[in-house]
């Protein structure tokens, strides 16, 4: 993990489950990380825990969904740190209702948070990577964008949304040596992991095992995009 040594990542949704654990993960191999998300007192005390262990973090109350609180983040993380390297964006919310019971405003929470944040977070590594000639985009998917959960048309459409703007900038980012890239978890034991509707027998995998998988793909070489990963969980004691 030589390669991300020094490596100044953006972590949304950093607060709690994946983001936490990828946040970690990357810190403990050398990298600065920039976390993200609404709870201040869970980021203060991430980056706290971040900084006994010897790394180094700065904690950023952000919400992902406000144009302007983006722009804050990155040009915070800027003036700390001079550049962003690698972002990931992970923020996100479940929903598990039916299309009939959906309330417009449920149903644009939810986009805006799960889609529309990775929107904004991208613009602003866009513009900052592009001149940079060099920069990794990882989002969190879902493996609701290959399988859809029942009654979850909200979540489920914000994850195939999620994957079709990975496809779109990974074209876009490719001539700039910007590698965007997608995660698929399955079941994974947070916060979050209730709201999908997980079956009882379903096997959960802990945050640290996708946040493993999400150091993997941003380790390998620059010229290189591990552009997919999709997880399943196998029936196993
Ligand atoms: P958690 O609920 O533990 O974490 C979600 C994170 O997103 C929190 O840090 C939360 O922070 C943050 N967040 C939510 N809304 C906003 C917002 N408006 N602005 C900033 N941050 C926000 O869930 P997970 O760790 O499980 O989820 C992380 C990602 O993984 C999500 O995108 C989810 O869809 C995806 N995923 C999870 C699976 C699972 O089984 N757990 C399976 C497949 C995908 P705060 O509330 O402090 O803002």
């Amino acid at each position: 993990m030589q390669r991300l040594e020094g490596r100044i990542v953006i972590v949304t949704g950093a607060s709690s489950g994946i983001g936490e654990a990828v946040a970690i993960a990357f810190a403990e191999v050398g990298a600065k990380v920039v976390l993200a998300a609404r709870r201040q007192d869970r980021l203060d005390a991430l980056a706290q825990r971040i900084a006994q262990a010897g790394g180094e973090a700065l904690a950023v109350a952000t919400d992902v969904t406000d144009e302007a609180a983006v722009e804050r983040l990155f040009a915070t993380a800027v003036e700390k740190f001079g550049r962003v390297d690698v972002l990931i964006n992970n923020a996100g919310i479940a929903d598990s209702t039916a299309c009939e019971d959906l309330a417009l405003e449920r149903w644009q929470q939810v986009l805006d948070t799960n889609l529309t944040s990775a929107f904004l977070c991208s613009r602003a590594a866009f513009r900052l990577m592009k001149p940079q000639g060099r920069g990794r985009i990882i989002n969190v998917g879902s493996i609701s964008a290959r399988v859809p959960r029942p009654e979850s048309p909200a979540y489920t459409a914000s994850k195939f949304g999620l994957d079709g703007l990975t496809r779109s900038l990974a074209v876009d980012g490719r001539d700039h040596g910007i590698a965007v890239s997608i995660y698929h978890p399955g079941i994974v034991n947070t916060e979050l992991g209730p709201n999908m509707g997980k079956a009882p027998a379903e096997r959960t995998s802990d945050p640290r095992d996708t946040a493993e998988i999400i150091l993997h793909m941003a380790s390998v070489p620059d010229h290189m995009n591990f552009y997919e990963a999709l997880m399943v969980q196998l029936a196993v004691p």
